[in-house]
């Protein structure tokens, strides 16, 4: 327990400084804002915000930039406010008792899971996140430390995180960096004995990278941060941590080699010695090196070495498209990693293992491939996507059946407290009674739903709803002023939506598999729905990949009808998706989207948000709604997989535009005398009912617990 604790000390030091500028009744806000625990603790988000809402805006929410910018007269009127005191109160009651709990069983505190990842979605105002591979790596802390479970977090610290996005008159993206200043972070550098910032070298490309190690805490999970950009590095190896996924492939093959390498290495110099190491994605593999070569440095043989190493190591695959599963030249994995590759005895041995034909020299090498024959147990993300990866990656297994393909799935969820809406919130308390957040995946829990009057759970949509409209009509007047939009545009934004019309949702990357462009397949369907009597409005957002053309193509085609009857008024589209928009319009949308090309999508987390809120899903049978839906909890689209992409875009239009003019339309204005949609608001309970006890983060954690890190050693 000592171990996982490093860093903690700098936290608490860097807390009683800000502390310090504070009056003192606010001084236990400043040692909330040093974990982020408090944004998914009830009046959380809301103490900070009440201090000053305009400042709490500006910063990005960063509570700790938030206590250090705020003025003195906003910290004295916080701090004369009976009321934000007694909430800063609780909040320090509550997070007192959470560190007071015992660990959970299974997992010896003194041998904690390392969690290695590239990205984590912790919350918006750390930027170290591009998409769901991070929203979901920080849902899974969030639950591992409601579960007391002991887990420790490994990533980087970029400077410039993922890129922020704009659109142009034309709809066509801008990107741009903002650089981070982690002394403004809820984080803490990690000092040795002497008082200096600890280091961890790693050699990369012939040189020793130097990197420190900022601590960031989400509740009781330790979050360690590396960061090459220290004064003894080079230029260019001070760039292995700017930026999230940086393009050029040798720059990111070494971030590769930090992450993994470095946090293995980190996690010793900590003290920490992991039982198990669980890659979450292949970006971190090259940790299986660093296991092997302390294996060799004690005296083991390089193959007992490897084999050790393959039996502390997890691995979690994520997509099948093919730009998730990087492949690198072979001159550039042994160049990055030459120096510890030659401890390990001859290096074509390790390409071997990254090649899918291992004898092909030609082949290059990939980070999946590495990852599934260097782990003990591999797994997909849904039930379809680990019968998808046992397909794809079979010739690994030449000698096996497709069924016995030693892949297997963990459907992923999500951390339900994270992401529910106040006023959801308060109605479930109300009727399930406020332990339903800690035993979420018992469905048990949720049969109390059919108890909940309409009346009720139709004013907490309603406000969860009105709460959105108002979000949409104020950034997409500042969006579409940004574009240089016309005067016209501008001010309909200020007229867009409205509290009491059907809201449509569709929001993530615009990856081409996404088919964001189903909603334009046919336009003249499209604007005949917004133009039909019972109104709909849709609010869009996403980013697309900085070299994916065809993505920002995509986006830019339905700029093109932003002049059409309608469209200003109920069509938006919001720049720069994050985490923090994610959450208004999971809570607010009525209806939430998810168009996936089969077999491409590995899961897909955003709908489990909607579901919590009570929006309704409607999706491809592909990655999770394909083991989700069940004819009474939403609406599908078929899941086969065409070969030919422009008949199947077709089909799926007419079926998609079919489903909302004759069923979801229909029946979302279905109202009785007293005004309320019984049929949608009966849908709604089947939905929160059939899949929030399946599809959170509890349920998720649990899996992996008992499927995944508990067998020992021994089974392969
Ligand atoms: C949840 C989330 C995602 C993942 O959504 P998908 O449904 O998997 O596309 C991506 N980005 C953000 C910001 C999220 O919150």
């Amino acid at each position: 327990m000592i171990a996982a604790m490093r860093g903690d000390q700098e936290l608490g030091r860097r807390a009683a400084d800000l502390a310090g500028r504070l009056p003192d009744a606010l001084a236990p806000l400043a040692r909330i804002a040093y974990n982020y625990r408090w944004c998914w603790y009830p009046g959380g988000t809301d103490v900070f915000r009440s201090i000053d809402e305009g400042r709490w805006e500006r910063c990005g929410e960063n509570p700790v930039r938030l206590l250090q910018e705020a003025s003195g007269e906003a910290l004295a009127r916080a701090a004369a406010d009976r009321a934000l005191l007694d909430r800063v109160a609780s909040l320090e009651d509550a997070f007192a008792a959470d560190l007071r709990r015992p660990p959970a069983g299974l997992v010896a505190p003194e041998r904690p899971i390392a969690f290695l990842c590239a990205e984590y979605g912790v919350h918006q105002s750390l930027p170290i996140y591009s998409g769901g591979l991070g929203a979901l790596a920080g849902d899974l802390l969030k639950e591992a430390s409601d579960r007391a479970l002991p887990l420790v977090a490994v990533g980087l610290m970029y400077r410039q995180g993922y890129f922020r996005q704009r659109l142009d008159v034309s709809g066509w993206q801008q990107e741009y960096w903002i650089d981070t200043d982690p002394e403004r972070l809820p984080a803490a550098l990690v000092r040795s004995e002497d008082g200096r910032a600890l280091r961890i070298t790693v050699p990369i490309r012939g040189s020793e990278v130097s990197a420190q190690i900022w601590r960031g805490a989400v509740g009781r999970v330790p979050l360690f941060l590396l960061d090459a950009d220290v004064p003894e590095n080079g230029r260019l190896d001070r760039w292995i941590t700017s930026q999230l996924y940086v393009a050029d492939p040798v720059t990111r093959l070494s971030q590769y080699a930090l992450l993994g390498v470095g946090g293995v290495r980190a996690l010793a110099a900590l003290g920490i010695e992991p039982a198990l190491v669980h890659l979450n994605e292949g970006h971190a593999a090259f940790a299986v090196l660093e296991l092997a070569r302390a294996e060799v440095a004690r005296g083991a043989p390089v193959e007992a070495a490897l084999e050790a190493a393959r039996q502390r190591t997890v691995f979690t695959t994520h997509t099948p498209v093919a730009a998730g599963n990087e492949t690198y030249p072979r001159e550039d994995v042994i160049g990055t990693i030459e120096d510890l590759a030659g401890e390990l005895g001859d290096p074509e041995v390790l390409m071997r293992l990254g090649r899918y034909h291992p004898e092909d020299g030609q082949e290059p090498f990939g980070m999946t491939t590495f990852s599934l024959r260097m782990s003990r147990s591999a797994n997909g993300v849904s039930r379809r996507h680990g019968a998808v990866a046992r397909e794809m990656w079979r010739g690994l297994w030449p000698e096996r059946a497709l069924e016995a393909v030693p892949i297997t799935h963990v459907t992923n969820g999500v951390h339900l407290p994270s992401w529910v809406g106040a006023p959801m919130r308060r109605l479930l308390d109300r009727h399930l009674g406020e332990d339903w957040r800690r035993q979420a995946s018992d469905v048990a829990t949720w049969e109390a739903l059919d108890r909940v009057p309409d009346s009720e759970l139709w004013a907490a949509r309603r406000e969860q709803r009105a709460e959105l409209v108002e979000f949409v009509q104020e950034r997409s007047g500042i969006d579409r002023l940004a574009e240089r939009q016309p005067r016209a545009g501008i001010e309909a934004a200020a007229r867009a939506f409205d509290p009491d019309v059907l809201t449509i949702g569709f929001a993530r990357r615009t990856a081409t598999y996404k088919r964001i462009g189903l909603l334009t397949h046919d336009p003249a369907r499209t604007l005949a729905l917004l133009a039909g009597p019972q109104r709909v409005q849709f609010v869009l957002a996403g980013k697309a990949h900085p070299s994916d053309e065809e993505g920002k193509r995509v986006v830019q085609e339905m700029f093109r009808f932003k002049d059409a009857p309608n469209v200003a008024e109920d069509v938006v589209y919001l720049h720069d998706y994050d985490l923090g928009m994610a959450a208004r319009l999971v809570r607010g949308c009525d209806l939430w989207l998810n168009l996936p090309r089969p077999p491409m999508e590995a899961s897909g987390t955003s709908g489990m948000k909607a579901v919590i809120n009570g929006g309704l899903n409607l999706s491809t049978l592909d990655g999770w709604w394909a083991e989700a839906y069940d004819q009474t909890n939403g609406w599908a689209l078929p899941g086969e997989v065409d070969p030919d992409h422009a008949a199947q875009d077709a089909r799926d239009a007419a079926t998609l535009f079919r489903t909302l003019e004759q069923e979801v339309v229909p029946a979302f204005y279905d109202r009785d005398a007293d005004g309320l949609p019984h049929s949608w608001l009966d849908r709604i309970r089947a939905s929160m009912r059939t899949l929030a006890p399946a599809f959170c983060a509890g349920r998720m954690l649990e899996d992996y617990l008992q499927r995944i890190y508990a067998p020992t050693e021994t089974s392969a």
